[in-house]
């Protein structure tokens, strides 16, 4: 009898497992489908996102803390919009996976000649500036491959010598070419350039390269307006709150034929917040409020958390806890805890319960680090998190971050872990 009675626990338990990596599967293709564009800000995939989630917050069933569940703000965005044309020479470049246009590039669409800046001229600024002059109507090639045995100090010098030829009004120059060896990364900016900045994966130019061809178009938007998406499930003791974040916004789109995904970065954290949100509204009051706040603008500089802890909707001190999850899609390796060495008694508990459950492979300890939107909250005495998971496939900012890679590896072992966090946090 006993044994059937567990067998059937178990059979239970794993419906509800099988449930829910079905329901994080399903967000996180919808939400790295093209409808979405990137969930960035050319556009309007980001505010596309916030209605869907939005939605979702109804159908699960949170309650609104002013009704509308948005908290809006506004800031600068730069994009490029449009179709775009980079040719070397003879040879048409694939925008995305040979290249990227820096999203605070101005348009342009010319002919230039090019010149190729040599080492000396990068980590000496002496002998940089004597060649300003005869950057006159060209683009100017630097290529990072030239410093990628120095220090650190010179790294920095050959980066403020590109944000100097992009933004400084004072030179002539048509725009910056940088030459990567490895990975593109792309970004988001709040700022417009003087002259576009094309990063090329070194290994599809050739040193001989004289004449390019780039066609490119500037969006830039002084006003545009995004939000945080903010619900909760009321706990017996109310106005205590755990809360469970993540950014739903990402990189969105460079031009018309190219867009970022984002999967890893970070639909699979929001997967996680509303599976979550899901699971503890099925269930018997929680022993704190509950709330879940899915940031906009996260990717341009933590915008979203920033203004949500300058004009929070409920009193900051009465924070618990508070769980940011950013790239939860793979944990091969296990988890890696910010702050952890700053709370050692909650990362100990996650560690206790990963080990007596047999969860993730690790829990690991990692000190401050205002790298997601727990950021600020931490930065004014809110105790918090940020967890991601470590190992398997590595996609960052650029077009392969996709749904259809995205393992979900570890997902129901945290789903377990952060659950048992949640319900047992003192
Ligand atoms: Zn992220």
């Amino acid at each position: 009898m006993k044994f059937t009675i567990l067998f059937v626990l178990f059979f239970i338990n794993s419906l509800i497992y099988a449930q829910n990596i079905q329901y994080a599967r399903a967000l996180v293709d919808t939400l790295c489908s093209s409808y979405f564009d990137g969930r960035g800000y050319y556009n309007n995939g980001e505010n596309r996102a916030a209605e869907f989630i939005k939605s979702e917050y109804k159908k699960i069933g949170l309650q609104s803390v002013n009704n509308n569940y948005f908290q809006h703000f506004k800031f600068a965005t730069s994009s490029i919009k449009g179709d775009l044309l980079l040719q070397l020479e003879n040879t048409i470049l694939q925008p995305g996976i040979d290249y990227l246009i820096a999203p605070s590039s101005p348009s342009y669409s010319k002919k230039s000649k090019v010149i190729h800046l040599k080492k000396s001229e990068l980590i000496d600024i002496e002998i940089f500036k004597e060649t300003i002059p005869l950057l006159r109507n060209k683009f100017v090639v630097i290529d990072q491959s030239l410093v990628k045995n120095e220090s650190n100090k010179v790294k920095n010098l050959v980066r403020e010598i590109i944000y100097f030829l992009k933004f400084s009004p004072d030179i002539e120059l048509n725009g910056v070419i940088e030459l990567i060896e490895g990975k593109l990364t792309f970004s988001a900016s709040q700022l417009k350039a003087m002259r576009p900045h094309i990063i090329i994966l070194k290994n599809k130019v050739s040193h001989l390269l004289k004449k390019i061809i780039l066609k490119t178009e500037n969006q830039f938007d002084t006003n545009y307006q995004s939000q945080n998406i903010i619900g909760y499930i009321e706990g017996e003791i109310k106005d205590k709150y755990i809360y469970i974040t993540g950014h739903y916004d990402h990189l969105g789109r460079m031009g018309n034929s190219v867009y970022f995904p984002g999967a890893n970065d970070n639909a699979s954290g929001i997967a996680m917040l509303l599976n979550l949100a899901k699971e503890f509204s099925s269930e018997k009051k929680p022993k704190y409020t509950l709330v879940f706040i899915c940031f906009g603008s996260e990717e341009i500089g933590l915008v979203g958390s920033k203004y949500y802890t300058e004009n929070p909707l409920l009193p900051l001190k009465n924070i618990q806890f508070l769980i940011n999850l950013d790239i939860l899609g793979t944990g091969d390796d296990g988890i890696q805890v910010v702050n952890g060495k700053v709370h050692k008694k909650d990362f100990d508990y996650l560690v206790n319960t990963n080990n007596s459950k047999n969860l993730l492979k690790q829990v690991k300890i990692r000190g401050k680090a205002c790298n997601s939107d727990h950021c600020f909250f931490s930065e004014k005495g809110v105790p918090s998190f940020f967890i991601y998971t470590l190992g398997g496939i590595a996609h960052y900012h650029n077009i392969y971050d996709k749904s259809e890679t995205l393992p979900l590896t570890e997902y129901e072992d945290l789903f377990i872990l952060l659950k048992y966090f949640i319900v047992n946090k003192e």
